[in-house]
C-alpha cells in the first residue's frame, strides 16, 4: 500500500501543500470580509525620551480580533495580506484610524504626540502612496508632524522610487523612521541623502547590549552614526533597567519596549499620556 512504501510520501506531502493554500486562500477571503465587519483594530506602545522619561510617540500595531480565533497577532496575517494584496487596503484602513485616533486625544486635550504607522512593501511602492497620505490627513484634520511612517530598509533598494516618494511625504510634513534597522540591506550613501528622521535600532541588537560586546559595538556605533547623521535614534524592545543604562549612557534619543510597556488597546492609551512620563 501507499503507507508502507515510504517514496511514496511525497504524495501525502503534496496534498499538505494543498491544505496549506487552502487555509491562505481562506484566510484572505475572512480578512477581506473583515475588513467590511470592522474586525481589526489597533494596539499602541508608547515612545519615551530617554533623558527626561516622557512619552514623545505611540506606535500603531494592528490586531485582528477573529469572532472565533480570538485575537490575531500581526505576524500571523500581515504576510499573506501582503503576498495577496489586501494589505494595502488594510495599509489604508490603518493609516486613516490611526490619525482619527490621535486627532481623537488631542481633541480631548491629551499630550500631543506623534503616532507611528507601519508601512508595508506594496504601499510603499505605490505611486499614489503621498496623495493618499495628503488626503487622510486632511480627513481626519491631524497636523502632519503628528505622523510618522516607519519604513524598512528594504523598501529603499529601489532607490529613485524611494528618494521620490520620501521627498513628496516629507514636503507633506510628515517625519520618516527606518524600522528594524540594522537588519536589511541600507547603503549608508543613500542614507545620507534621504529625506529621513529617525533610525529604530532592532530589538535583536538590544536583547543581549549586556551580555554580548558585539551587540554593544553595533548600537553603540548606530547612535553614534545617527547623531552624526543629524537623525533621532530609538531602541526597540527595551525589557530590562541594564538595557536603559546602557541606552542612556550613549546617549540614545529614546527606547520603547516592555520593561514599561506592552502595545495597549487605544482605550488605554489616555492613562499612558496623561503622567507623559514612565513610572519612576
Ligand atoms: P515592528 O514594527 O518592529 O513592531 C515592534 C514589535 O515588537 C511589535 O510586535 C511589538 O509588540 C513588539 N515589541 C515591542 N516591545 C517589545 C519588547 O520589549 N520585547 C519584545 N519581544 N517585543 C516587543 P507586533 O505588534 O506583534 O508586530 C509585529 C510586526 O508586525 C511589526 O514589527 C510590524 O513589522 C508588523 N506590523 C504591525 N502592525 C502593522 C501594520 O499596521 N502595518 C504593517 N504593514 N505592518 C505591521
Ligand atoms: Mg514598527
Ligand atoms: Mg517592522
Ligand atoms: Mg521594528
Amino acid at each position: 500500500t501507499v503507507k508502507e512504501n515510504g517514496r511514496n510520501d511525497c504524495m501525502l506531502y503534496t496534498g499538505e501543500l494543498d491544505n496549506s493554500s487552502l487555509e491562505k486562500l481562506t484566510m484572505q477571503h475572512e480578512m477581506r470580509q473583515a475588513l467590511n465587519r470592522n474586525e481589526f483594530v489597533l494596539y499602541y506602545q508608547p515612545q519615551y525620551h530617554i533623558a527626561t522619561g516622557k512619552v514623545v510617540g505611540l506606535e500603531a500595531l494592528v490586531r485582528w480580533r477573529h469572532p472565533e480565533r480570538g485575537m490575531i497577532p500581526p505576524t500571523q496575517f500581515i504576510p499573506i495580506a501582503e503576498e495577496s494584496g489586501l494589505i494595502v487596503q488594510l495599509g489604508e484602513w490603518v493609516l486613516a484610524e490611526a490619525c482619527r485616533q490621535n486627532k481623537a486625544w488631542q481633541d480631548a486635550g491629551l499630550p500631543a504626540v506623534p503616532v507611528s504607522v507601519n508601512l508595508s512593501m506594496r504601499q510603499f511602492l505605490q505611486q499614489n502612496l503621498p496623495d493618499k497620505v495628503a488626503s487622510i490627513l486632511h480627513q481626519s484634520g491631524l497636523r502632519s508632524e503628528y505622523l510618522d511612517l516607519e519604513i524598512t530598509e528594504s523598501m529603499t533598494m529601489d532607490v529613485q522610487h524611494a528618494t521620490t516618494c520620501l521627498v513628496e511625504l516629507t514636503k507633506l510634513g510628515v517625519c520618516i523612521s527606518i524600522d528594524d534597522f540594522g537588519t536589511g540591506y541600507s547603503s549608508f550613501h543613500y542614507l545620507k541623502n534621504f529625506p529621513i528622521n529617525r533610525l529604530k535600532i532592532d530589538r535583536s541588537f538590544v536583547r543581549d547590549i549586556q551580555q554580548d560586546p558585539n551587540d554593544a559595538a553595533i548600537v553603540a556605533a548606530i547612535i553614534a552614526m545617527a547623531h552624526n547623521l543629524n537623525l533621532q535614534v530609538i531602541a526597540e524592545g527595551v525589557e530590562t533597567e541594564g538595557q536603559v543604562e546602557f541606552l542612556r549612557k550613549h546617549a540614545c534619543d529614546e527606547m520603547q519596549g516592555y520593561l514599561w510597556s506592552p502595545p495597549v488597546p487605544g482605550g488605554q492609551v489616555a492613562d499612558i499620556l496623561r503622567p507623559l512620563a514612565y513610572p519612576g
